[in-house]
Formats: structure tokens, sequence, C-alpha cells
């Protein structure tokens, strides 16, 4: 055993080395302590739950292989190997440090799942916690974060911001570190193990997937910030674009980089600040800003309440035609089956798109939110533990803010969102080319499309 202690950092979320509170000062020491980084893929998200769902799905698979790839191209450009293990962290955390002592640094815990770990891990070996996901410190939150205080609403959240100057404080994002530290490597080996996704179920499709614009990875995250803001645009009309179900950039789609933390929220927020001193019209990047605040309340929101923000406070049964039907795509819905059908081939869909996934899933299939929310954890290439499980919740009406839940009437939603079928039918070829009078009335079991299953009857009445 070594004597010296190094620095350890144990990236999570934070896949990148721009804008990054840990590495940037811990680059600047010197030869001893020495340095190592390391990410573990927790063998129990391919454990299966209940229904067979675990947290890697191909889609999110992908995604952040293309993460670790780049951040580990990153590093080894400056000499420093990214340490790839696989298990349980605690357990390896343990190992590691019997056999050579470090001061562990990380990001603070989202999640009650992470806060345990890193709670077991303090009783072994000191651990340092940093803001590497949020816009925020907790210092700049602090009034804020105890159960009494903390806003029941968005709306209140951001009066409070506001009236506190908070948003004039946000820390300006750092740049990328030149490493100097003394690399060093674990001790021992723990090779990743992938899940093999032949042994999904992936309900198959004939359709052509259309190539993702999503490539994992800071430097792709980089290019696509880049690309949304100057070279294309598309901010300039975000509030207008942001509720539709797809196109060019109809919305940044910066979610898969920032929740796997290859993009900063403090650098995309600076970045939009550096737009709009050059655009007078703030209008639309404003309403761009206040999204990331929505994703701001949600991480803060999950801290804060931790375990009972994944609680489902009314009672539940399950209904098993219904939930195969949902993880077939064949709910008889076009709508929502040309949803999911996006959703597990892509790991992406629009805002939109998740607020009728979820209100249908909830309200009309009158399934548990949780599993609802379960499957979208494995199949998001954007899962954002506090994002998903806030929205679902606040959709169910069992989160923050609770109005009774939040219900999307979908052939409403359908002639003001998708009139002339376009999503329909990109994601749905066999229903041909029917008229949307056609598929609502299909949609409320009046008069069935001949080429689609006959929708599941609601558990609640729908008009
Ligand atoms: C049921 C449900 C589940 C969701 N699960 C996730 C998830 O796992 N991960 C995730 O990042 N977002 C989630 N969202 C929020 C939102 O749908 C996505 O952030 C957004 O669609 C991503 O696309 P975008 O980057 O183009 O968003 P934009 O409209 O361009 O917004 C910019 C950024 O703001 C943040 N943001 C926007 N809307 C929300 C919101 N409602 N809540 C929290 N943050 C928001 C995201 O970081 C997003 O990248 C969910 C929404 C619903 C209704």
């Amino acid at each position: 055993m070594t004597s010296c202690p190094i620095n350890l950092v144990w990236l999570r979320n934070d896949l990148r080395l721009h804008d990054h509170p840990i590495i940037q000062p811990l680059a600047a020491q010197g030869e001893c302590p020495g340095l190592a980084v390391v990410f573990i893929l927790p063998r129990h998200w391919q454990e299966p739950d209940q229904q067979g769902q675990t947290r890697l799905g191909l889609a999110k698979t992908r995604f952040l292989r293309a993460c670790l790839i780049d951040v580990q191209r990153s590093l080894y450009d400056q000499n420093i190997r990214l340490n790839l293990l696989y298990g349980d962290p605690v357990e390896l955390l343990q190992r590691w440090y019997s056999e050579q002592p470090f001061h562990l640094h990380t990001a603070s815990a989202q999640a009650p799942e992470e806060a345990a770990w890193l709670e077991q891990i303090t009783a072994f070996a000191p651990v340092s916690t940093y803001a590497t996901q949020t816009l925020f410190h907790s210092e700049q939150l602090q009034p804020l974060l105890n159960d009494t205080a903390w806003p029941a609403s968005y709306t209140a959240f951001s009066r409070w911001l506001e009236q506190h100057q908070r948003l004039a404080d946000i820390a300006t994002p750092l740049p990328p570190p030149l490493l100097r530290a003394r690399p060093h490597e674990a001790p021992f080996r723990a090779a990743v193990q992938w899940p093999d996704h032949q042994l999904h179920h992936i309900p198959t499709w004939s359709g052509r997937v259309p190539v993702s614009s999503f490539h994992g990875g800071e430097d792709a995250g980089m290019r696509h910030l880049s690309r949304y803001l100057w070279r294309d645009n598309a901010i300039r009309h975000y509030k207008d674009s942001r509720n539709q179900l797809g196109g060019s950039g109809f919305a940044s789609q910066l979610s898969p980089w920032l929740a796997w933390g290859a993009l900063s929220v403090r650098r995309v927020w600076a970045d939009i600040q550096h737009w709009e001193s050059n655009n007078p019209d703030h209008e639309h990047s404003g309403w761009l800003k206040k999204e990331l605040l929505w994703r701001e309340y949600f991480h803060w929101t999950l801290r804060l309440k931790g375990a009972a923000v994944f609680r489902n406070t009314s009672p539940q049964s399950f209904d098993e035609t219904r939930w195969q039907a949902w993880c077939n795509a064949r709910t008889g819905y076009p709508v929502i089956d040309a949803g999911l059908r996006e959703l597990i081939h892509t790991g992406y869909s629009a805002n939109r798109m998740r607020q009728w996934l979820a209100s249908f899933f909830i309200h009309q299939l009158g399934l548990d939110w949780r599993m609802g929310a379960a499957f979208f954890e494995q199949h998001l290439i954007d899962f954002d533990v506090a994002s998903n499980w806030g929205n679902w919740a606040y959709i169910a009406g069992s989160g923050q803010d609770p109005r009774g839940g939040r219900f999307f009437q979908l052939n409403q939603q359908l002639e003001r969102y998708d009139p002339q079928l376009t999503h329909l039918q990109q994601w749905l070829p066999e229903l041909g080319t029917p008229t949307l009078p056609q598929v609502l009335q299909h949609q409320s079991g009046k008069r069935l499309l001949p080429n689609w299953l006959a929708p599941l009857p609601p558990v609640n009445p729908v008009e």
C-alpha cells in the first residue's frame, strides 16, 4: 500500500473537461498527490426490475458509451487514463482504497441512491462533493434548502431567484484544464460488461429510423451548442417552435449532453447570454433560460425531498395487457404508438410528446406512473433522474405543486400540434394516408381505421 493518498475523481453525470469544478482545481496541484479518474458502470443498472426493465436501453447505452469514449480521449491527450470499472460502486471504491488510499472528489448526490453511496464511502475515505450538474451551488440557494422554505411551485422558485438576484450570480464557466498531475490507475481491473441488446425485447418496426443527430460526448455537445446558437440561429424562434413534435432546431435538443454532463449547464447559460449580447430581442432566449431553470428546480427538489419524489400516494393496480400494449407500442392510439416507437428507437422525444405519453399512461391506461417513469429511464438518452421523475410526478399529481395532475386530451392535442399528421406518418407508416378526422374518430373509438389496432378502452372517460 502506498502511503501518500492520491486524488481520485469519480465522474458520474459530469463527463467532460470544460467547466469541471473538480478537475480544474485539482489539475493545478503538483506531483504528490497524484490523480486518478474513474467512471463506474453500476452492475444493477442492468438488473431487470419486476416488469423486466433495466436502466440501459439500446439508444441510451450508445449515447453513454460515446460520452465515455470522448472523455477517455480528452484525458488520454493529457496523459491521464479514464479507469472504467463495472460492479458495485461502494465495493469497488473500498477495494481500491484498501490498496491505494485516496481522497475522493465527486459530484454532489442528486438521488437518494447516490446519497447512500456517498454516505457509505465517507465511512472509509475522505470525500469532497461539488456542484457539477447545476447552475447554482448550494450556498447560493441556502435560505431555501429546507423542507419548510422550499418553494412549492416553479413559479415561486423563479420569483425568489429574481428577488434575490441570483441569476446575476451564476458562476462563469471554467476553461478546460491543463493536467499536470502524476497519473494513477486502478490497482485492479473490473472490465465493463455492456448489455447485450439482442436479449432485450425491442418491438420490431419496418420503418427507417432517422439518422440520429445525437452523438455522445463533450466534443459533439459543444458543436451542437454552437450550431444551434450561432450557425442556425435557431434560438431566435425557440418560444414559437418548442412545442412542436420535431423538426430541425424546433427546440435546443441539448438535453442528452446536459443529462450526462457532457455539456455544463453553466456553459450553456453563458453562451445564451453571449448570444443575447449580440441580439436585442431576448424573448425566445429568455424562454429557453426559463426551461433551464425548470431543470434546476427539479434538481434541487429531488435533493431536498429525496425518496418522497419516487413515492406513489394513490392506490394502483397492475394490468399486464395494458402494460404489454405500452411496451410494444401497440395501444391502438396512433399518436401514442408513434411516440413510443420514436422514444424506443431514438431515445429522444419532444417535450410535448413526453407529456402526452405520461398523461396517457397515467390517466388513460391507469397504470402506476412509476412504471412509466422507469420505462423512460430505460430508454431516454437524456435520462436525468430529477427531471424525469419530477415531470412524471407532476403529471401524476404526486409531486410538488400538485394540482391533481395534468391531463392531455389526445385528439385536441393532435389537432393542434400535428394537424398534417407529419409525425404520425413518419413513425406509423402502416397507417397509410388517413385524414385527420379519420384518426380522431379512430382514437375516440367511433370509427376504426382498417390498418391499426382498436384503441384500448380508457380507464377514465376522456371526453
Ligand atoms: C414525462 C417527462 C419526462 C421527462 N424526462 C426528462 C429527462 O429524463 N431528462 C431531461 O433532461 N428532461 C426530461 N423531461 C423534460 C423535457 O421534456 C426535456 O428536457 C426536453 O424535451 C429536452 O429537449 P430539449 O433539450 O430540446 O429541450 P428544450 O426545450 O430546448 O429545453 C432546454 C433545456 O431545458 C431543460 N428542460 C426543458 N424542459 C424541461 C422540463 N419540463 N423539466 C426539466 N428540464 C427541462 C432541459 O435541460 C432542456 O435540455 C421530461 C419531460 C416529461 C414531460
